[in-house]
């Protein structure tokens, strides 16, 4: 399987116009965009914007769980970084994505592509969860998911609405890792060692 979901994400990015706007934005600025020093930029910020939301289409091969792995499966602390919807500023953090595997398994490093997919986009810190617990639950049709992002959005700590460094939880549980107590304790756990770790 591949992921690349054209009707949502192939979308197209008019770079030249993205830079005539980044010029305009800076002239509402109140700045010189003919002066040295910012000549190049619309064209650098279009560039940025650009790379920053074109996902990387990848193949997420799974196997056949032919031994029977019937344990959580945990990638821990995978970094992140996305673009806030509604002020175009970053926000950034940790990953924790997890899932009980059912007939299918996939490779761990495909659950931090799964992630920087869905974080190339203009994002709100919920959705960027439940798009990737609902992709894992799409795919490989687990018994359980768990996702849970940290993350600091400097829309918020950039503007002293919330300290620097202050983090932002969200979580996506479902089937047993929401429904088992056990289950869903052992994942919570392994997600939050890292916040002390750290
Ligand atoms: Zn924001």
């Amino acid at each position: 399987m591949t992921v690349n979901d054209r009707r949502v994400y192939e979308r197209r990015i008019d770079r030249d116009a993205v830079a005539r706007a980044a010029a305009d934005l800076l002239r509402a600025l109140g700045r010189d965009v003919d002066s040295e020093a910012l000549e190049e930029t619309p064209r650098r910020v279009a560039d940025a914007y650009s790379e920053l939301l074109t996902p990387q289409p990848f193949r997420a091969t799974s196997f056949a769980n032919d031994d029977g792995y019937d344990e959580l499966i945990v990638a821990r602390a995978i970094p992140f970084h996305s673009l806030c919807m509604h002020h175009l500023l970053p926000f950034h953090g940790v990953a924790h994505v997890g899932y009980l595997p059912g007939d299918r398994i996939i490779g761990l490093s495909k659950l931090g592509r799964v992630v920087e997919y869905f974080s190339r986009d203009l994002q709100i810190q919920e959705r960027l969860t439940t798009q990737v617990a609902g992709w894992l639950q799409r795919e490989l049709e687990p018994k359980g998911v768990g996702v849970v992002l940290e993350a600091e959005h400097l829309c918020m700590s950039l503007r002293g609405v919330q300290k620097l460094g202050a983090k932002t939880v969200t979580s996506a549980l479902r089937g047993l890792v929401r429904d088992d107590a056990r289950t869903r304790q052992e994942f919570l756990a392994l997600t939050t060692r890292t916040t002390h770790d750290q």
